[in-house]
């Protein structure tokens, strides 16, 4: 009995060592999977999806790259851009983190700009769908990006931790959503100077709670983004799309080898950027656009015109620019007392011009807006429709 006992004991013991080792195998398999540690420590950073980086022909002269660059996943100013909260399923969230982002576009919109925002219910009206899967990943797509992004089921923007516990507030949504406005991450500004510890930083950003692979922490952190995106700005180390960073990370400028903490909110310098890109937009009627009546337009690079379009009968016509230039077109039409994207096109880096060929009809309401990107000869640049 006794003897019986003592195997029964033997046995018992391999079982729960095996029971271990099978835990630790599973643990270890489901890792990848659940290496997000809900902890409080605010240490978990934005990690954008590798978007491809666009290149231009040779005849593209690297002023004009550069005018192309900085401009082209901006949206066009005035646009509405409806965003869509998954309510059920894997990407739903808690009210109290739905609320924060909500807050965060409201931070955008306080500054004054010409872009608005409105949540709708019908995923397919959306330009933005956010979602909030608990897997440590926050990210957005970066402006127009957002747009080519495929699947009406797909999120464009993720919260990956609860807000709630993120020391920086709404500052992680304003962040996200800051991206979907077409900004970049302030720290990879290359007037930085920013010398990374490069071995260091790859081993913070893999180190947990993040856990990034080597490729996340050089495409978010390390990699110096082209001059042209950020027009030669200088660097603004309190910018909302910076991130704060703890010691031994950075080697130069030696003043913050001990880290970087940006200043919570939006800095002055976010503000003045947003307002570059999207200044608030006069209620004023916009001048009339007529079929084959020629308007000059006398833009800086960035700058936009905005024309109320009057079509005469019912037929298809062609709206183009003329000139040398490299322009973002875009026809609204006034639906409901809102304006709904109609047709667009952009001839960017292309020595074409860019043209709208559509049906109009003259009891509806009809928008132009045309951003100039650059104009690569002399000359001027005009628009018609005919
Ligand atoms: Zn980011």
């Amino acid at each position: 009995m006794v003897k019986k006992s003592k195997t029964l004991t033997i046995q018992v013991r391999e079982l729960a060592e095996r029971i271990d080792l099978l835990e630790a195998t599973i643990e270890k398999k489901t890792k990848p999977k659940t290496r997000y540690d809900n902890s409080k420590d605010g240490n978990h950073f934005c990690c954008l999806p590798k978007v491809p980086e666009r290149q231009f022909e040779e005849a593209v002269s690297p002023t004009r790259e550069r005018l192309i660059r900085l401009i082209d996943k901006k949206w066009v100013n005035g646009t509405k851009l409806r965003y869509y909260i998954f309510k059920e399923g894997q990407f739903s969230g808690p009210a109290s983190n739905v609320n924060l982002v909500k807050d965060g576009f409201k931070v955008w919109e306080d500054v004054g700009i010409g872009l608005s925002f409105e949540e709708v219910n019908d995923i397919s009206e959306a330009e933005l769908r956010i979602g909030f899967l608990q897997d440590g990943f926050s990210w957005s797509y970066v402006g127009r990006d957002n747009i080519d992004i495929p699947g009406q089921f797909e999120r464009t923007m993720n919260f990956g931790w609860d807000l709630t516990l993120d020391p920086r507030g709404v500052d992680t949504p304003v962040h996200e959503i800051g991206h979907a406005l077409g900004f970049p991450h302030e720290h990879q500004n290359p007037n930085s100077g920013i010398v990374w510890d490069e071995e260091a930083v790859y081993e913070y950003f893999g180190g947990p709670p993040n856990n990034w692979l080597p490729e996340d922490t050089y495409n978010n952190v390390l990699r110096k983004l082209p001059r042209s995106a950020v027009d030669g700005s200088d660097w603004d180390p309190n910018s909302v799309m910076h991130y704060g960073f703890g010691p031994g990370l950075i080697i130069s400028p030696p003043e913050y080898a001990e880290g970087i903490t940006p200043e919570l909110g939006l800095s002055a310098t976010d503000t003045l950027e947003v307002k570059h890109f999207y200044p608030p937009i006069p209620s004023a009627q916009y001048p009339e656009l007529i079929p084959f009546g020629f308007k000059m337009l006398s833009l800086e690079p960035a700058q936009q015109s905005n024309y109320s379009v009057q079509p005469n009968a019912t037929r298809t016509y062609t709206i183009q620019t003329f000139g040398s230039s490299d322009t973002v077109i875009v026809l609204f039409e006034e639906v409901d007392g809102e304006l709904r994207f109609l047709a667009g096109d952009d001839d960017s880096g292309s020595s074409l011009n860019s043209k709208i060929e559509q049906r109009l009809y003259p009891d509806r309401k009809y928008v132009l807006r045309i951003r100039l990107y650059s104009q690569y000869s002399s000359g001027d640049t005009g628009v018609m429709m005919w």
